[in-house]
C-alpha cells in the first residue's frame, strides 16, 4: 500500500503464479500477526492462524487483479507482499490515464469477485445467504449467511468477507496511494494535470483525515493510525509539491 518496497532479505518467501515472481517479506507476517492477535479477544492459535493465511490468500488475489491487466497493457509485473499490505509493480505497462484507471480498479474488482465466489459456495452447500441489518457498520457492508454447525467454519467466512469486501471498500477511497487515490489523480490530472495534482492531495488529505476522526470514534486504534497517517503524508506531499511549483 504505501509505494516503498522493502530490499529482498534471506527470509523472504519467493514463488511464481500465472507466470507471476511474488516475493513475501518477512514483515509481511509480522504485521499481520500482529493484527491477528490485537484483532480477536483470545487470541486463539487457530483463529490467528486462520487470519493470516485469510489475510495472505486476499492480498495475492487483490494483487493478481492489478497484475493481470498491467500485463494486459504490455507490462510485465512482479508482486510484493511486505508489512503495510502488497504491491503489483510494473514500470514497463501503458501509462495512459485510461489503462491506469483499470489497472488500480482491478485490485478491488478481484477481491468482490473472490467474496461473490464465496457467497456462492455458501449458497451452494444449501445454507441461505442474504443482504440484511448486522450490528456496527462493517456488519451492515457484510452480508449474512446462514451458520455453519463448525464455529471455525463461520469465522474463516467471516474473515474472507471483511478483507475482500470491507478491505476492498476501503481501499477504493480517494486516498493516496490507496488505489482509489491513484483513481482520482488520474481523474483530477486529465484537463489540468498541475492544478489536479494539488486538488487530488486535498482530497486525499481531507478524506484520510475523516476516516480517522471515524475509527476513533470506533475505538480501532490501528485504523486511526494508519488513517492519519496517509493523512499527514498526503499534507507533506502536498507541501512539497506546492514549494518546487510556486
Ligand atoms: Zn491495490
Amino acid at each position: 500500500m504505501f509505494a516503498v518496497e522493502p530490499p529482498p532479505s534471506q527470509a523472504d518467501l519467493l514463488f511464481r503464479l500465472f507466470g507471476f515472481p511474488i516475493r513475501v517479506s518477512p514483515w509481511f507476517w509480522g504485521v499481520t500477526l500482529i493484527l491477528g492477535i490485537s484483532g480477536s479477544e483470545k487470541a486463539d492459535p487457530a483463529m490467528v492462524l486462520m487470519w493470516v493465511v485469510v489475510v495472505f490468500i486476499s492480498i495475492v488475489v487483490h494483487e493478481l487483479g492489478h497484475a493481470f491487466l498491467q500485463r494486459r497493457f504490455g507490462g510485465r509485473p512482479r508482486i510484493v507482499l511486505y508489512g503495510f499490505g502488497g504491491l503489483a509493480i510494473s514500470d514497463d505497462c501503458d501509462r495512459a490515464p485510461r489503462s491506469q484507471i483499470l489497472i488500480s480498479l482491478a485490485g478491488p474488482l478481484a477481491g468482490f469477485l473472490f467474496a461473490a465466489a464465496i457467497v456462492a459456495a455458501i449458497r451452494l452447500s444449501g445454507h441461505n445467504v442474504r443482504f440484511g441489518m448486522q450490528p456496527g457498520l462493517v456488519g451492515k457492508l457484510l452480508p449474512l449467511w446462514e451458520p455453519f454447525e463448525s464455529p471455525m467454519a463461520n469465522v474463516l467466512i467471516f474473515y474472507l468477507l471483511y478483507v475482500n469486501i470491507f478491505w476492498g471498500l476501503l481501499n477504493l477511497l480517494p486516498i493516496y496511494p490507496l488505489d482509489g487515490g491513484r483513481v482520482s489523480r488520474e481523474l483530477f490530472t486529465l484537463n489540468h494535470p498541475r492544478q489536479g495534482i494539488v486538488q487530488s492531495l486535498w482530497v486525499s488529505v481531507i478524506t484520510a483525515g475523516a476516516v480517522a476522526v471515524w475509527a476513533l470514534t470506533q475505538n480501532s486504534i490501528f485504523t486511526t493510525f494508519m488513517f492519519g497517517y496517509l493523512a499527514y503524508a498526503s499534507y507533506q506531499t502536498l507541501r512539497a509539491y506546492q514549494d518546487r511549483h510556486y
